[in-house]
């Protein structure tokens, strides 16, 4: 069946086309021009057609927590976020006991491979945020569940994802790093480096071993000096970084949004929601890998410590919030999609309108709410 998604404004990310026709064939973008004709028309008129979101930190939604999820909690969530515009996902995972991770990650790899096409976002893989981090960067999560790095329990998780882990989160700083960072890069997983005290020199070694991007810039990380500018400041000067963000305007202040994106540019930068279980539900008490957290007007923080604990923050709204500080829809657009895509090494295949990708797209309208959801040229949202 040829889908044509018709008469919208066409944001590629790279180029505004203007009014033109999307043509979807077996769930992938074939053309890309006006006056297309197909079995099944979806109109577009008056809306922006652009790449669907993608989130790269992403911990849970709707009371759903990845880290003990079951396959078809993770689907059931696949099939909720696509009315923020997701069109594709890493489940993330905090740390937790060893036997815990081995089970998500192999509720995730089936979740993946039994996820019915058009069924809602895609899940793209699994992302181990842990458990090999620094315990004075803890965050919302528990360091009695932080390990020190071991290749044969990567190794471990690696099968139990059945290939599909994607990312995996350490600090550089810890013993036998290096050596993690290197297999795990040289696996094809993409290595962030998060939850660290690491030195500007020893965020440097770990790019040179393999890791190729931020987690959640600035959030747990060692602070910034003159003198020794540290693991955050190292990797947004490395130029072939990719850099993650929070951008619900609460974790880090709007000026370090803007000079971070400033920075590192849309090719670097990657918006990212770090979302967890309490998102699309009202303010209460919910868990974040069995920790308690506690939501209050829409902010997220560990009940014991108050630490912030992930957040509540949607694509959707992470697109707005940088449009709202002064860019441009495209390159907010880049931010989510096509640059989150890169940097798990989707590139090519999405976040472009463009022949040749998947027929992932968000209809959004002037306010850039989300109209339409479309996955491989399927109304997963909005239809
Ligand atoms: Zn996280």
């Amino acid at each position: 069946m040829r889908v044509v998604v018709k008469g919208g404004r066409v944001l590629t990310p790279f180029l505004d086309l203007g009014e033109m026709d999307v043509a979807i064939e077996s769930g992938v973008i074939v053309e890309v021009g006006e006056n297309l004709s197909g079995d099944k028309i979806i109109d577009a008129a008056g809306l922006t057609v652009a790449p669907g979101f993608i989130d790269t930190h992403f911990h849970g939604y709707g009371g759903v927590d990845f880290t003990l999820a079951s396959s078809e909690d993770v689907l059931r969530v696949a099939g909720q976020v696509a009315k923020h515009g997701v069109t594709g996902f890493l489940a993330s995972l905090v740390a937790a006991p060893h036997d815990v991770l081995l089970k998500a990650s192999s509720e995730v790899a089936k979740a993946i491979e039994s996820q019915k096409p058009g069924s809602g976002s895609r899940v793209l893989g699994l992302h181990l945020e842990g458990p090999y981090l620094n315990p004075n960067m803890r965050g919302a999560m528990d360091p009695r569940f932080f390990r020190q790095p071991s290749i044969e329990e990567f190794t471990e998780y690696y099968s139990a994802s059945r290939g599909h882990l994607k990312q995996i989160t350490v600090a550089p700083e810890l013993p036998g790093a290096t050596e993690l960072v290197r297999r795990a890069a040289g696996m094809g997983v993409t290595v962030s480096l998060g939850h660290t005290e690491a030195t500007y020199d020893q965020a440097v070694k770990a790019v040179l071993a393999g890791a190729s991007k931020a987690n959640h810039i600035f959030n747990q990380m060692r602070h910034f000096h003159h003198r020794e500018p540290g693991v955050a400041f190292a990797l947004l000067e490395q130029p072939n970084v990719f850099i993650e963000m929070i951008s619900d305007l609460i974790h880090l202040h709007p000026s370090t949004v803007r000079l971070v994106a400033r920075l590192a540019g849309p090719s670097r930068t990657v918006l990212i929601t770090d979302a967890v279980a309490a998102t699309g539900l009202p303010d209460g008490e919910y868990t974040l890998g069995g920790l308690k957290i506690v939501v209050k007007g829409g902010v997220s923080r560990l009940a014991d410590t108050g630490a912030l604990a992930g957040s509540t923050l949607t694509m959707d709204r992470a697109v707005k919030n940088m449009v709202r500080l002064g860019f441009s829809l495209a390159d907010a657009v880049r931010m989510a999609s096509t640059t989150p895509a890169a940097s798990i090494g989707l590139g090519g295949k999405l976040g472009v309108v463009a022949p040749g990708y998947l027929g992932d797209l968000v209809l959004l309208d002037d306010e850039l709410r989300v109209v339409k959801t479309i996955v491989g040229g399927v109304e997963v949202y909005g239809g």
